[in-house]
């Protein structure tokens, strides 16, 4: 399983992971069991496209699930090694209209690189606009959910969209970083966006979220 950490900046996380990792890990299948911090490893990191950092990343060991338990900064994507606001831009732009060619060329990818990225995104957005609205609409207190197209791109956006709304009343300030603020939200209860959920071993994947 993986737990988002709250990090706004790579810079201060890099020189100092701990300010960031908990003291004692958490097991999320049972608060009770007693997880132990058994790995850390590094991994690269692109803040800007071109200059690779390595980042020290946690992991933790439940003997009682049998399961590893990986820590991530906000800011990072599984299996990706561009920042999540790369991610993010590269999706906006497509949902604006922008051309994979044309995103592409401007942060030096290959438009497959771009097709595959997005693609993977809208299908995540698929697969769990339920859940993450739903879990808004509770917490910010709205009854209903709101109708739902059934086109990735039409759900993507409204998911965007309720993600700023979210960010909006919790005053979380980095608008920039809307996937990140929901893996935070979901607790590890999915693994937004970077690889295929079934790869990120989502516990959302666990029970069917689809409605
Ligand atoms: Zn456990």
């Amino acid at each position: 399983m993986r737990i988002p950490i709250p990090c706004e900046d790579y810079k201060r996380y890099q020189e100092n992971p701990k300010d960031f990792i908990p003291e004692h890990p958490t097991c999320l299948n049972n608060p009770r069991h007693k997880p132990y911090w058994n790995h850390r490893w590094e991994r690269g990191f692109l803040p800007d496209h071109v200059h690779e950092v390595k980042l020290e990343i946690v992991q933790a060991y439940c003997k009682e699930c049998h399961e590893t338990i990986s820590y991530w900064p906000e800011f990072v994507l599984p299996y990706q090694r561009e920042a999540l606001e790369t991610h993010e831009s590269v999706l906006i732009e497509h949902l604006q209209g922008i051309s994979f060619r044309e995103i592409g060329s401007k942060i030096g990818y290959d438009p497959r690189t771009i097709s595959r990225w997005i693609n993977l995104t809208l299908e995540q957005g698929v697969q769990l606009w339920g859940e993450v609205i739903g879990r808004i609409l509770r917490v910010i207190g709205h009854e209903s959910l709101p109708v739902v197209s059934r086109i990735d791109w039409r759900i993507t956006q409204l998911l965007l969209a309720w993600l700023r709304r979210y960010a909006e009343w919790s005053c979380f300030p980095r608008l920039h970083r809307l996937i990140g603020l929901c893996n935070l939200f979901g607790e590890g209860s999915w693994d937004l966006w970077g690889a295929p959920l079934g790869n990120a071993k989502s516990r959302a994947n666990a029970k069917s979220t689809l409605g």
